[in-house]
């Protein structure tokens, strides 16, 4: 008998695991898939960040070595061998994770894990053999897949999801991306940068729509010269696959059609909670209508002994919320009271400039009625900013109108995806915008550009402006 088993071996159960293990339960993790760490490592965040990076190399190359004075002549992409890298990094990543299990003492059982009853756990390999394995607390970590429209038929070869997109063969000609959120814009700039035309159709108003409106207009002004082109308040109704090329149509508020052919089309409209092959009714564990595992406030399901976290419960689809509930439920259940403070769980979009954000957004703060300040600070004024010749984008300080108190901070430019750390610990200690402004910033470093943002927010008087 396990004191705690693990379905799926994602951020969320390999660092659930790790944590349990640590506090000297006895545990086993189930993984389907013949390599541990879930959607993140094999088909997420590691090889989606291993493509952008070599992108983001080839497109500097291109486009900005030579002001800095670099001739590269005879440029050009060797995709297999980005692809190579890519695969090389990822295995790297899930090795490391493997060598944690064993580490950690953790047993690693391979095969699909599904309830038999509330203790009890079937792992079926492939071979159609099958193991039952007993525990006193099971975590359900099964994450998330792709989600679609009824009407689109993802073939897989030219309608493609993030998946295929993180191993194509060829760089498209023109990739139509359905849906402006962070998926679709990461992996649209991945093959923008290396040539590809990207047309992006997007429902609502504004790019990655769930961030700050500043964000996503600073973002599309970016990714405009990048070369891709926007359809937004455009509802997609039909994509076609026509053989070598793809249809897709959408309409506009005003019910006008559009038509735009590419050689391929990544719907990345998001993703849904995936609980197939669970068999979770055999335990007595509840699926919302939205087929999120149900759970309360301590992350336990309709069954107290059965936690879930991650992409398959209610919040933020991210690695580091699903590592964070891991680690929560593991010290639940070693009966300590542990916290997470959900507010301060950065989101970010790993585009260049890149975006991230944590706290209230100003439209957020809007509806709830609360006073606020605002202070802001661009790139374009950043002395380390113009050396690297990445003055895109700002950062924008949100604090309370009487206490100071920064309630939300969101930025778009060079590196805010390593930036946004500061500001998540500056409101974990509820510090003011004025308790930043005070504090030293190196310099040259994009961080004074938070600092500025702070001295704005504060009586106007950054400095750089
Ligand atoms: P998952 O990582 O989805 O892992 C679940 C695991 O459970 C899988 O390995 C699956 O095979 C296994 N499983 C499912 N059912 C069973 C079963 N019955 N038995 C055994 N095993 C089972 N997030 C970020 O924070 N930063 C990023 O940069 C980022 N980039 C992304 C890029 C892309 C292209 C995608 C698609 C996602 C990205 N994400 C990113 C989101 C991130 O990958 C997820 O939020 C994260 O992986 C969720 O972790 P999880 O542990 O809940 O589930």
């Amino acid at each position: 008998m396990y004191d705690v088993i693990v379905i799926g071996s994602g951020p969320g159960g390999y660092v659930a695991a790790i944590r349990a293990a640590q506090l000297g339960m006895k545990t086993a993790i189930i993984e389907k898939y013949p390599t541990l760490g879930g959607t993140c490592l094999n088909v997420g965040c590691i090889p989606s960040k291993a493509l952008l990076d070599s992108s983001e190399h080839y497109h500097n190359a291109a486009h900005t070595f030579k002001t800095h004075g670099i001739n590269s002549k005879d440029l050009k992409v060797d995709l297999p061998q980005m692809m190579a890298r890519k695969d090389d990094v990822v295995k790297q990543n899930v090795d490391g994770i493997q060598f944690l299990m064993k580490k950690n003492k953790i047993d690693v059982h391979q095969g699909v894990g599904s309830f038999v009853d509330a203790n009890t756990v079937k792992v079926t390999q492939a071979d159609g053999s099958s193991t039952d394995i007993q525990g006193k607390n099971i975590i359900i970590a099964t994450g998330s897949k792709p989600s679609s429209l009824p009407f689109i038929k993802q073939d897989k070869k030219r309608v493609i999801t993030s998946t295929e997109a993180l191993k194509m063969k060829e760089i498209p000609k023109h990739l139509v991306v359905i849906g402006g959120g962070v998926i679709g814009m990461e992996l649209g700039s991945v093959y923008g940068r290396m040539g590809a035309k990207v047309s992006v159709v997007e429902f609502m108003d504004s790019l990655i729509p769930s961030m700050d409106k500043t964000m996503g207009k600073e973002l599309q002004k970016s990714l405009k010269k990048l070369g891709f082109e926007f359809y937004l308040k455009h509802k997609v109704t039909g994509v076609e696959n026509l053989g070598k090329e793809v249809l897709v149509k959408a309409e506009n508020s005003n019910g006008e059609t559009i038509e735009l052919k590419g050689d391929y089309v990544l719907v990345s409209i998001g993703r849904k909670p995936y609980t197939d092959g669970l068999n979770a009714e055999a335990a007595g564990v509840k699926i919302t209508d939205r087929g999120q595992v149900e759970v309360n406030d301590h992350l336990q399901t309709s069954v107290p002994h059965i936690y879930a976290i991650g992409d398959v419960v209610k919040g933020a689809m991210l690695a580091h919320k699903a590592e964070e509930e891991g680690v929560f439920v593991a010290e639940t259940i070693a009966g300590q009271k542990p916290h997470i403070n959900y507010l301060l769980i950065p989101g970010v979009v790993y585009t260049w400039p890149e975006v991230a954000a944590v706290g209230y957004t100003e439209e957020q703060l809007k509806e709830q009625g609360r006073k606020y300040k605002t202070g802001k600070f661009p790139f374009m004024a950043s002395g380390r900013a113009r050396a690297s010749m990445d003055t895109d984008g700002l950062v924008k300080v949100l604090a309370d109108a009487e206490t100071d108190e920064i309630l939300g901070v969101h930025m778009i430019g060079p590196r805010t995806a390593d930036m946004i750390a500061e500001a998540v610990v500056a409101m974990e200690f509820r510090a003011s915008a004025e308790d930043i402004a005070r504090m030293s910033h190196a310099h040259p470093t994009y961080t004074e550009a938070f600092k500025e943002a702070c001295l704005a927010a504060t009586d106007n008087r950054a400095l750089h402006i």
